[in-house]
């Protein structure tokens, strides 16, 4: 059966809605297609692409700042909730420094996801 998902990412103000097949078990964020894309309605940032393309760059950064506050997790004892983000204008990901970062962290960051971190 074909239903209708709705993802408003945390990274920027586009809308997306996706259809897909209830019998799959792939919908998980991480595996959603971008043909599965119904309808993107985008944000300042991502307006003036093709959809599939605005998708995949929504997509990309999404995961881009998941990694990023999963890595500065990890390497400091500090929760997932309380790392702090942003997102500047070239659309760098950018992070708080948790309680503890040595620069280990921000070299980490930079070198594999092209982040860094401030404060
Ligand atoms: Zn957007």
């Amino acid at each position: 059966m074909q239903k209708i998902l709705g993802w408003r990412p945390d990274t920027c103000g586009c809308r997306i809605r996706f259809q897909y097949d209830t019998d799959s078990k792939t919908v998980a964020a991480d595996q959603r297609k971008p043909e599965a894309v119904l309808e993107l309605v985008p944000c300042e940032h991502h307006a003036g692409l093709p959809m599939r393309d605005a998708y995949v760059a929504v997509w990309e950064e999404n995961d881009r700042k998941n990694r990023a506050c999963t890595l500065a997790s990890e390497s400091t004892g500090t929760p997932l909730a309380d790392i702090e983000w942003s997102i500047d204008k070239d659309r760098v990901v950018v992070i708080k420094s948790p309680p503890g970062a040595g620069p280990d962290l921000g070299i980490a960051l930079a070198a594999r996801l092209g982040a860094r971190v401030e404060g």
